[in-house]
């Protein structure tokens, strides 16, 4: 089995957060065939702190303009926000002291489109099951906006994490013949969502016997994809495999396609 801990951008040699480097099976070899869905967007990828690059990459590869955010006045000409993998708390963090977490939440709160994978789906997520909390014993805070209670880790620690195809709904705009192809999908220490709430859809789950550790599943298939109207978030990587159709969907989103 490859060795997902160590992932690593194909096209960029960068690595998400505690990656290293990434030998796996990738489902769209990466970005070979660029397309132009996004052509025209501008799409802003939060470039705090973990794998912007990867996913302003991604967007490009879809044809569109990516432009890391630092500043509160770069959310202004975008149409759309990634929030990337990464450490949540410390994204957080970030973005209180560069004086971007409020404005990203009026951002959310004007409809916005944002895409969270990861972390960002952590900080997209109106809940958290296990905050982790600072010296003080303040809990991590979220942007939110989307109504789902996830929880961190959940999978387990760095050495659990593990690749898997998912049926992933949504993406029929790339069926060939045989219909539409799984997804295959990198977990680092990534999130599920125990709650969704309502006008919250399920995109995709991992089956019990899928994950590295089965047994953290507790027999139950674990939601790791959901959308709630411009909100778009994953569990996983898609941004580290090649994977574009995520970021496509997405686009569509912005788009209002779909
Ligand atoms: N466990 C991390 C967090 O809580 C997320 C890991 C990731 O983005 N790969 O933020």
């Amino acid at each position: 089995m490859n060795l997902v801990p160590q992932a690593r951008c194909p096209a960029t040699g960068a690595h998400p957060a505690g990656a290293a480097h990434y030998d796996g099976r990738m489902t769209n070899p990466p970005f070979e065939a660029s397309s132009s869905v996004g052509s025209g967007l501008r799409i802003g990828v939060l470039a705090l702190q973990g794998d912007f690059r990867e996913h302003i990459h991604a967007v490009e590869a879809a044809g569109a303009t990516g432009v890391g955010i630092r500043r509160p006045a770069e959310l202004d000409d975008i149409d759309g926000l990634i929030i990337p993998g990464g450490e949540s708390t410390t994204i957080d963090k970030l973005a209180r002291v560069f004086e971007l977490a409020d404005p990203i939440r009026k951002q959310i709160a004007s409809g916005l489109p944002v895409y969270g994978s990861c972390a960002g789906m952590i900080l997209l997520a109106e809940d958290i099951a296990d905050p982790a909390t600072d010296l003080a014993g303040n809990p991590q805070q979220t942007f939110g906006g989307l109504d789902i209670t996830v929880r961190r880790n959940a999978f387990g620690r760095q050495r659990e994490s593990f690749e898997t195809d998912l049926d992933f709904k949504g993406l029929e705009f790339s069926a060939g013949e045989s219909g539409v192809d799984p997804v295959h999908a990198v977990f680092i220490r990534g999130p599920w969502v125990e709650r969704v709430g309502p006008g919250v859809e399920i995109l995709a789950q991992v089956e019990p016997g899928k994950a590295a550790h089965t047994d953290t599943l507790h027999g139950l298939a674990r939601i790791v994809a959901v959308r709630s109207g411009r909100l778009l978030a994953t569990s996983f990587h898609p941004e580290v495999t090649g994977e574009k159709r995520v970021h496509e969907l997405f686009i569509r989103m912005i788009r209002g396609e779909v």
